[in-house]
């Protein structure tokens, strides 16, 4: 099949989170199976063009028009790891996409409306033709209403995050070409919140042939009135085009035997000792970068955006109760909220000399790297978690993820003391609500039996690394879901 994703981001190049990473891993398995893809993204000011092959101009010039001009936009083709992807870069006076950041502008509604058209006019003036446009979060949710107007293609959309929607006036709609105003219908686009705004991720679960979030977990979730964020009744509407769909991990490129990231490479199949060696070897390189001291105590790592979602105060809490417990905390994680960054920039500053707790404010791939490989545990204390990937790296590099249970973190973690599932599968250790003591009743565990069981956690750990969650499984399924759509 020909398959086209059109994206805000994609990993490693142009990456906030989780959606970045699907994207890329997704892809690049459907290419794996057999299939045409491409990816279309912006090219921000900021993308790391470093990770990139033979990027060049493919199409010098084509136009979008905007608010009833016509604006001339040119496209760059480039193979990241094997995987197509073009690049759109506008001349629009507003200079849309060199904002020195991916989100967090005022227009960003503008912003991705624009390369929403301008990804279908890219489409369009190459005259490719593909089976299936596949589009992602609020961002990119106009684009199957762009497409119920052109014949061919079917759609796609994945919600990542339910959170955030996407609400803008009808005029904007209007301003790329469609009649705003009109879609300001409850059973369309219309807010549920502001009745006077669209809802551009509405717009995508009401508009595409088939829509998907990125755990089962989470597709139950989303139906409620908790889960839902107000779309739950759209949802609902529209449940027999809707699934919940794992997310998988690019297992090529989170490969802790290949990890160029990583001063020594291990892996599950290599001779048992010298997984043991080299994994110690990556703890001491944490251990050295971030400052602690080298002393044998349980690594809680935490690699996040730092947002509401993720648990903040779990998070703050664990720190204190790690170094209660006699283990070391490292933290890496940036926040786009001013607040919530200014007050882990003080929690950083305070155990600025500390040798058991260290604090990275920033996104940065190579230290997150050393972080799954070299941490003892992971901490993914989420107050709702669509799918979440760092339990998924966490695994695969050794590291056993604790976590509440919620969304694709319930799908994807068993309690090594509580599961119903047979001991040999499961992988970490969960709890179910979001207060001090229910952290502390997985957190307590898990440092207790690295410290006093030692055989029973490299067991717990193997079990976790040689879990599979790749994307080959998932990948057929949406294989199946562009089948079935494209047959109607
Ligand atoms: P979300 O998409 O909600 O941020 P996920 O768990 O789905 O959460 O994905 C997070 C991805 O972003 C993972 O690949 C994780 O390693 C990465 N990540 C998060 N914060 C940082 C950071 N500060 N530096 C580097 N990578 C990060």
């Amino acid at each position: 099949m020909d398959i086209i994703h059109i994206a805000a981001e994609v990993a490693p190049i142009a990456k906030i989170g989780g959606l970045a990473d699907v994207v890329f891993g997704l892809s690049r398995e459907l290419i794996r199976q057999g299939h045409q893809v491409k990816v279309i993204i912006p090219k921000y000011d900021c993308v790391d063009l470093s990770p990139l092959h033979d990027l060049e101009v493919d199409v010098e010039e084509f136009f979008t028009d905007f608010e009833g001009e016509r604006y001339s936009n040119k496209a760059w083709r480039a193979t990241c790891m094997d995987l197509p992807v073009y690049f759109i870069e506008t001349m629009h006076p507003r200079a849309f996409l060199d904002r020195g950041k991916i989100y967090g502008c005022e227009d960003d509604a503008d912003r991705f409306l624009y390369f929403s058209a301008a990804a279908r006019d890219l489409i369009v003036s190459k005259g490719w033709s593909p089976d299936v446009v596949h589009t992602h979060d609020w961002q990119t949710g106009v684009v199957p209403t762009l497409y119920k107007e052109l014949d061919g293609a079917k759609t796609v959309f994945t919600i990542h995050n339910i959170e955030y929607q996407g609400q803008c006036q009808p005029e904007q709609l209007t301003s790329i070409g469609l009649e705003g105003p009109q879609y300001l219908k409850p059973d369309l686009m219309q807010d549920h919140s502001d009745r006077a705004k669209v809802n551009l991720m509405k717009g995508g679960i009401v508009y595409a042939d088939f829509v998907t979030t990125v755990s089962p977990s989470y597709a139950e979730e989303v139906t409620g009135w908790l889960g839902g964020r107000g779309l739950d009744p759209t949802i609902m509407m529209n449940r027999q085009k809707f699934r919940g769909v794992l997310n998988g991990l690019d297992y090529e490129f989170w490969n802790p035997q290949t990890d160029p990231y990583l001063p020594a490479n291990f892996s599950l199949s290599g001779d048992h000792e010298h997984t043991l060696k080299n994994r110690a070897i990556v703890t001491k390189a944490l251990r050295e970068s971030m400052g602690l001291a080298d002393e044998d105590r349980p690594i809680v790592g935490v690699v996040t955006r730092l947002v509401p979602q993720k648990g903040i105060h779990l998070i703050k809490h664990a720190l204190y109760r790690t170094i209660e417990l006699g283990g070391q905390f490292v933290l890496l994680g940036s926040s786009p909220i001013p607040e919530i960054q200014a007050e882990f920039e003080a929690l950083r500053d305070q155990f600025q000399d500390h040798s058991h707790v260290q604090l990275e404010l920033g996104h940065d791939e190579e230290l997150s790297h050393l972080i799954f490989g070299g941490s003892d545990m992971m901490l993914i204390p989420s107050l709702f978690e669509p799918c979440g990937l760092v339990q998924l790296i966490a695994l695969r590099y050794g590291s056993v993820p604790i976590v509440r249970r919620t969304g694709g973190l319930a799908d994807t973690i068993e309690d090594v003391n509580y599961s119903e599932k047979p001991i040999s599968e499961r992988n970490g250790y969960t709890f179910d609500h979001t207060d001090a003591n229910a952290l502390n009743s997985a957190l307590d565990r898990a440092i207790h039996c690295w410290k006093h069981h030692p055989e029973v956690w490299l067991r717990l750990r193997e079990q976790g690394m040689s879990c599979d969650f790749s994307w080959e499984r998932s990948a057929r399924e949406y294989v199946g879901i562009y089948e079935d759509i494209c047959a109607k």
